[in-house]
């Protein structure tokens, strides 16, 4: 089987140093060309090498928040000048101590960033780009025009940094000095990617929807990573005032922010190694444009620099979409293929040579790790089912082997777990839900079923919070949820499953059944960064790994979740959300894609987890699983509910019959008196 680990995939690990071996190398290369650069490097390139490692910081920043968040922000400058003139006011002004102006300068763009994002943050699209391009102007005009900010002259004449009594007063030392700041956060940046924070961000970033119905709160993640990139854009500033000792409007500038784009783009989306790569190609590409640009139009200076950095990103979005990060990435896993290929050529010679003939094809080295204690039987046998890309297209497995996940039960059985009063939706004209009520009792399968168009996802919409009723409550575990954020309900314990997949594409199978386990996580960003999660992550990867082996998903783990088969696909969904433990579970349409085999597994599943004392709701088009499942139905027609009851009440009601066969009432009493002659 060809494995492919995507960009994300999970990784645990604990502790503030990274434990990934390939980390420790880079960081240690990094460490040693931090080293040695001021030994060797001629002046004009000590001054290249001191702005990247100063760059490199807002640079991290911008990374976390474009890369791991999804947010654009075209007003990183802003709280770089933030950072850059509180740190000088505060010396110059104020005659504080280096250290604290220092601190000073961070707090005060996080602090605007928490501002500018509080409400920004609620808006989605391309309105924070906006937002942070509005700043960035409103920055750089004030600074201009503030008496207090020294108008154009800007802050001067405060004292060079000194450390144990040693001014810094060359490039050599000043690299030195920002260096292991540029080290420091290198780490807990890496760090954070990593951690279960990093692993909500990435997901948020592939479906919103998802993570939140899995207990993630979108939004304040956001605004802490938001505050966050804007905290090293703050500690670059700081940097900044020190080596040029002024700190004038220049640095609010426009191209300021479009060069941080620039070095994050360049160095490739998401990767933070990428962001110090493209500091230092953009300072380079810098020092010549300022000569290249006079050379081609006389008399060129100052934002006409920008002409040559807008070709510069463009080039790089067509031919190197991905960055460097990309670029080294393929080229990397390259050079791994072709030393594999030759060691297996090498391999194949030589057991063709050895007479014992020695079976080495691994295919012993599936896992069958147990998921409860109970023994996993055949996880990852033999099977002559067709595959595609190494996968295998259907689950071949007895229903009643699969293991069972934990199953939670707040409420006891048959008392309601969810009620839902005048439940009703209306998008102008259009009524998709019409004050539906109906009462949820826990331990039971209620399926909800009806025609095409009748409301069945708008109404699972309203009560998991995808969407605000126009009307009506959803009570959950005794709390009403109507109109909150599906992480309200989420980490509650109400999960669910999409009618349309939502599968987090940039991390592996075991990565998005590992995000179901994040309302069972503490662990926020802080945590994530300097690596203080203790064991959480690797229990809940170990958990996220047992459930796939019980579900006779194991050996596909590793595989990148987009490369798994439709099928295979939906029943990744179902072991994500019950990875949550849920209270009560929301299915939309699981049957659909499914082949036989695979929906006469799930139904098992299914009933075996509502003896368990689960509480499903099932939406579901295959209208004889349903009343083969569930102990109650509901039946939706253009949205209003038209019956609830037993399977057998609504098999026989006139109005379900109408409903389905499209006849009138008469015509399905007739055909209904017909089918109970027929038996
Ligand atoms: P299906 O079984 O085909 O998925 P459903 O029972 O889930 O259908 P819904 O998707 O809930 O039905 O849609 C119910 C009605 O509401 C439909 O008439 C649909 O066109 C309408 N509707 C749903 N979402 C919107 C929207 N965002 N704007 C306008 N109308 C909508």
């Amino acid at each position: 089987m060809t494995l492919s680990k995507p960009a994300g995939a999970v990784r645990s690990r604990t502790g503030f140093w990274p434990n990934n071996r390939a980390t420790i190398i880079g960081v240690g290369i990094l460490a040693l060309i931090i080293l040695i650069v001021p030994f060797t490097a001629s002046s004009s390139m000590m001054n290249i090498a001191v702005f990247s490692m100063i760059f490199a910081l807002p640079a991290i920043g911008l990374s976390l928040l474009m890369g791991l968040a999804g947010q654009v922000s075209l007003g990183q400058a802003a709280f770089f000048a933030i950072g850059a003139y509180t740190h000088a006011i505060l010396l110059q002004k104020f005659e504080v101590h280096g250290v604290l102006a220092a601190v000073g300068g961070v707090v005060a763009a996080m602090l605007a960033a928490l501002l500018v994002g509080l409400p920004m943050l609620r808006l989605r699209g391309h309105y924070l780009a906006l937002a942070t391009l509005g700043l960035g102007f409103i920055v750089m005009i004030a600074v201009r025009e503030w008496e207090f900010t020294g108008r154009t002259t800007g802050i001067y004449g405060y004292g060079r940094p000194e450390v144990f009594g040693i001014p810094i007063d060359n490039n050599g030392l000043f690299f030195w000095f920002v260096a292991p700041f540029v080290l420091i956060g290198l780490v807990l940046a890496l760090n954070l990617t990593r951690s279960r924070a990093g692993r909500a961000l990435s997901a948020v970033n592939d479906s919103e929807l998802a993570a939140e119905s899995l207990g993630v709160n979108t939004y304040a993640l956001r605004v802490k990573v938001f505050t966050l990139s804007a905290g090293f854009a703050g500690l670059g500033g700081v940097f900044y005032a020190y080596q040029v000792q002024i700190v004038s409007p220049q640095v609010a500038e426009f191209h300021v922010s479009v060069e941080l784009l620039l070095m994050v783009v360049i160095g490739g989306l998401g990767s933070v190694w990428g962001a110090i790569a493209g500091a230092f190609i953009v300072e380079l590409l810098s020092e010549g444009l300022r000569d290249l640009i006079p050379a081609i139009i006389p008399g060129a200076t100052g934002e006409v620099q920008l002409i040559g950095y807008g070709l510069v990103l463009i080039l790089v979005i067509l031919l190197l979409p991905g960055g460097l990060y990309q670029a080294a990435l393929t080229t990397w896993g390259a050079a791994r293929r072709g030393i594999r290929s030759r060691r297996q050529a090498s391999d194949a010679a030589a057991s063709a040579a050895a007479p014992d003939g020695t079976d080495d094809s691994g295919a012993g080295d599936v896992p069958t790790r147990a998921f409860g204690g109970i023994p996993d039987v055949g996880a990852g046998a033999a099977s002559s089912t067709p595959t595609v890309a190494g996968v295998e297209q259907t689950t071949d497995a007895p229903t009643d082997e699969v293991t069972l996940p934990v199953v939670s039960t707040p409420v006891a059985t048959g008392e309601p777990i969810l009620e839902v009063r005048g439940l009703t939706k209306r998008y102008g004209g259009v009524v998709a839900v019409d004050d539906v009520s109906f009462s949820v009792p826990a331990g039971r399968i209620m399926g909800l079923i009806g025609p095409n168009g009748a409301g069945k996802t708008t109404c699972f919409n309203m009560i998991t919070g995808a969407i605000t009723p126009t009307a009506g409550t959803v009570t959950f575990l005794g709390r009403e949820i109507q109109g909150r954020k599906p992480h309200v309900g989420a980490e509650r314990g109400l999960t669910r499953t999409f009618q349309n997949l939502q599968v987090f594409s940039s991390t592996d199978v075991v990565g998005n059944v590992y995000m179901g386990r994040y309302r069972k996580g503490r662990a926020g960003i802080l945590r994530g960064m300097f690596g203080l999660q203790g064991r959480e992550q690797y229990t809940h990867e170990q958990i996220a790994r047992d459930i796939l082996d019980s579900m006779r998903l194991g050996d596909v783990a590793q595989l990148a979740a987009g490369d798994l088969p439709f099928g295979r696909q939906r029943m990744m969904e179902v072991c994500r959300a019950l990875a949550a433990e849920p209270a009560l579970l929301l299915l939309d349409e699981p049957m659909a894609g499914l082949s036989g085999r695979e929906r006469e597994m799930l139904a098992g599943l299914l009933r075996r987890l509502r003896d368990a004392g689960l509480t499903i709701v099932l939406v579901e088009h295959d209208v004889a699983q349903v009343m083969a499942l569930a102990d109650s139905v509901a039946v939706l027609d253009d949205g209003v509910l038209i019956a609830h009851g037993g399977p057998e009440a609504v098999r026989n009601d006139p109005a379900v019959i109408v409903a389905y066969l499209g006849t009138d009432a008469e015509e399905a009493e007739a055909e209904l008196k017909e089918l109970e002659e027929q038996g």
